[in-house]
């Protein structure tokens, strides 16, 4: 009679071995990424129909659940790494990063406090240092500064978190708080206003101008209407590139009327800051030295995979204000010198990862040059296509296209809008989305997955004048 196994661990070797199958089939996976549809056709529940109800009593051999990628995972896959992608932002991925990310889970770090992981929080500091650096961002954001970076696993964090030191420095009565984004900034503007629990119409929405640009003269006339009645503006909210159009909201002029009633400043860069890696696409910026927040994701537009938002404040005292709780089972030395920073005051979960390994691992693969060279071929890209739709003559632009995202609709109408993203969706080749400008039907292309050459986005447009 043979012994009950005392552990039902994975050995080292064990380890290796099917580690290595893993990374096997994530290569092979690129290998042929461009074969498979770009948006999976699954059914409602086809997956969960391939699976079988109950877990296994008895460990499985790894192997088997390597072959159930193919059979059970990939056709619920919609393929974010695709070069066809053009779908809503980018999600990349890369190798630099991948490997990163294997290496984090496998230190299995919580980094919550410097001293429970010195290293990652250091390297986080540093590398947010280097961020700030290739973006050109002011000085007030480093960590050498009353400021600094921290890595929120998203942009609908950082802009909580933003949200929660603006209250915590406004003080006095919540409920006559105002916050203020316009109608284009992205919809967790809103979730961040009713987690706060700010009722929602304290949530106010200047006018936008022809680029769907917020209006700084309408942002001005609301804040002193808001003051005329007795409230307190708190919180401004600038998106340099919405997620609809990619519009610009000006920060300068937006920051000068925020700081005038003491709001503060939350600019929102989440793709599009990507861009600042060069130099000429810069102009967005303007202004925001006078910000009191800055995001933008490096898991978007920069290659790294989700999740990674780099989230910079000008006072780090306002955020630590409004997040730091101290129980007496976390206090140790080092924290109570002050001498070092713990990540767990700069952000809502108490743990976190060690996310700053994969930014790492992506600014050293590919240097600032790499990346830069990236963005501009994607910019590039982009305005060859918004050129030919320009000169199609049932295809027409519908908003400015600064750098990645192309706008457009067709002329008859949403009818035939709708038919063409339906068609160009339905080939497999391409994934393509939509929003609504002024109540009409607009399809949205953004060019940034890593793999998209101009011979995929020339194939693109082959599909769009198709279905056209
Ligand atoms: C994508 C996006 C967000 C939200 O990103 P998450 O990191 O997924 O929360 C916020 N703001 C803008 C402008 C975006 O484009």
């Amino acid at each position: 009679m043979v012994d009950p196994p005392t552990s039902f661990h994975m050995t080292p070797d064990e380890f290796r071995r099917h580690a290595h199958a893993a990374v096997e089939w994530v290569a092979r996976y690129y290998e042929r990424i461009e074969s498979l549809p770009v948006l999976s056709t699954a059914e409602p529940g086809a997956t969960r129909a391939l699976l079988p109800a109950s877990p296994p009593r008895h460990g499985e051999d790894f192997e088997d659940l390597l072959r159930d990628l193919d059979d059970v995972v990939l056709p619920g896959i919609t393929h974010w790494q695709a070069p066809g992608f053009y779908a809503y932002f980018p999600g990349n991925s890369s190798g630099p990063s991948v490997i990163a990310e294997m290496i984090s889970a496998g230190l299995g770090v919580q980094g919550m406090l410097w001293s429970t992981s010195p290293a990652c929080t250091e390297l986080e500091t540093h590398v947010l240092d280097w961020l700030a650096e290739m973006l050109d961002l002011p000085a007030g954001f480093r960590s050498d500064s009353a400021g600094g970076g921290v890595i929120q696993d998203t942009a609908s964090s950082a802009t909580l978190c933003a949200l929660l030191a603006a209250r915590h420095r406004a003080g006095g009565d919540l409920s006559r708080l105002t916050a203020y984004a316009s109608p284009h900034a992205h919809s967790s503007v809103e979730k961040a206003v009713r987690i706060v629990g700010m009722a929602p119409e304290r949530l106010r929405r200047p006018a936008v101008d022809a680029t769907y640009a917020m209006r700084p003269d309408s942002l001005s006339a609301l804040m002193a209407e808001d003051v005329a009645a007795g409230l307190v503006p708190a919180f401004v909210v600038a998106a340099v590139g919405t997620t609809g159009t990619n519009a610009m909201d000006p920060v300068r002029p937006i920051a000068e009327a925020a700081r005038a009633h003491g709001a503060w400043v939350h600019v929102d860069a989440a793709m599009s800051g990507t861009a600042a890696l060069c130099p000429e696409f810069r102009g967005m910026h303007d202004g925001v030295e006078l910000a009191d927040s800055y995001c933008v994701n490096p898991h978007k537009w920069m290659f790294v995979n989700f999740d990674c938002d780099a989230f910079y404040v000008a006072d780090r005292a306002a955020l630590t204000g409004a997040l730091s709780v101290v129980p007496e089972y976390l206090r140790n030395a080092a924290s109570d010198s002050g001498a070092v920073i713990d990540y767990r005051d700069w952000q809502i979960p108490l743990g976190r990862r060690f996310r700053a390994l994969k930014l790492w691992a992506v600014i050293r693969h590919y240097g600032v040059e790499g990346l830069a060279h990236h963005v501009r071929e994607h910019v590039a890209l982009t305005q060859r296509l918004a050129g030919w739709v320009t000169a199609h003559p049932r295809l027409e632009i519908a908003a400015p296209h600064p750098l990645n995202l192309v706008c457009l609709r067709h002329v008859d109408g949403d009818e035939a809008t709708q038919r063409v993203i339906d068609r160009v969706n339905a080939s497999g080749e391409a994934f393509v989305t939509h929003t609504r400008l002024d109540g009409t039907l607009v399809l949205r292309v953004c060019i940034g997955a890593q793999r998209t050459e101009a011979r995929h986005v020339e194939r693109l447009w082959a599909l769009l004048t198709s279905a056209a």
